[in-house]
């Protein structure tokens, strides 16, 4: 049940915005140089922003932003606020280009996916605060809700979904497609089972209309905004999370073991892991379960089962899940 909640990162944007009494929209620019000397220059590739330390020890760091995003104003808004999260979250390793058009991945595979997590939630929290979003009491009308906030604070329409998508209950699905209906982005509310659809990929939206029990949309500029929700017994038809319980229940059927049993070795080896040697990115702890797994003489079987990769990638989602939402 994947939830980027990344509390952390969004907890310090809120008290920088109560600190400062931010009301959206406002000027972002000028928050991020109170904590920064905030410069445009021409940046190679598809950098967004580059958030380098002081070359005098003491002074404040810089943050670098594309000359040509200037063209885009709420790309560069989400751009500003993105590269402040980098300087406020003081793990954060400077001096790593970004580029916050990359649809950013549900849970992070790698410690670099999960620094820029952290960076695009403390952007969407605070450009669009929680308490913001709850207060046009609009929930019910997803679609409307969030092309009005992207609008109103002046951020692109992908994290405007994300931030709205974070306050819906389960089972809600969002897709921005482009005029010939191919994939900009997409996302799910926290807990929700069906998945969304790969970002890059042409999309026949069908089976999900068709399933959906409530179906919203809104037209953008040159995109259309698509959001349904799916009642849990619509779930089994579409594409779907598995749980590492219900592929411990198909590896236990296979080799003639106790399903229970397995799938609480599993959640032994699991915790095991996630103690000794856990990392908030799902490629860390798929290798500290894997690990474990394989140090267990009386498991071979289920380690040799060609579905042991998926049973290993189901469980590191949900511990992954669990310690961001922490
Ligand atoms: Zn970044």
């Amino acid at each position: 049940m994947p939830d980027s909640a990344y509390r952390v990162a969004r907890r310090v944007a809120r008290e920088l915005s109560q600190d400062l009494l931010l009301t959206t929209p406002f000027n972002v620019d000028e928050v991020a140089q109170r904590h920064a000397v905030l410069v445009e220059e021409e940046l190679p590739g598809r950098t967004d922003s580059l958030t380098l330390h002081a070359p005098v020890p003491g002074d404040p760091p810089r943050i670098v932003i594309q000359r040509s995003l200037s063209a885009t104003p709420d790309r560069r808004r989400f751009a500003v606020a993105h590269a402040l999260g980098h300087v406020l979250l003081g793990w954060h390793p400077l001096g790593v280009p970004c580029d916050v058009s990359s649809r950013p991945r549900e849970l992070p595979v790698t410690g670099h996916d999960l620094v820029e997590g952290e960076a695009n939630a403390f952007a969407r929290e605070l450009l669009l605060p929680r308490a913001w979003l709850e207060g046009f009491d609009a929930l019910e009308r997803p679609a409307e809700l969030i092309r009005h906030a992207a609008g109103r604070s002046g951020v692109p329409v992908m994290p405007a979904a994300r931030a709205v998508a974070l306050l819906l209950p389960p089972g809600f699905v969002w897709v921005v497609t482009d005029e010939w209906g191919a994939v900009l982005d997409a996302g799910r509310s926290p807990g929700t089972q069906v998945c969304a659809p790969a970002a890059g990929t042409a999309f026949d939206g069908r089976d999900y209309a068709r399933l959906a029990a409530e179906r919203h949309r809104a037209d953008l500029e040159g995109s259309s905004l698509l959001v349904w929700r799916f009642d849990q017994d619509s779930v089994e038809e579409l594409p779907h999370d598995h749980t590492a319980r219900q592929v411990a229940a198909d590896i236990a059927a296979d080799l003639a073991l106790d399903a229970d049993e397995l799938a609480a070795r599993i959640d032994g080896a699991a915790g095991w892991a996630n103690e000794q040697l856990g990392s908030s990115s799902l490629a860390g702890m798929t290798a500290a379960l894997t690990e474990r797994v394989q140090a267990m003489a009386d498991l071979t079987a289920v380690t040799g089962h060609a579905r042991f990769g998926d049973l290993v990638d189901a469980k590191a989602v949900e511990l992954v899940a669990k310690r961001l939402a922490r």
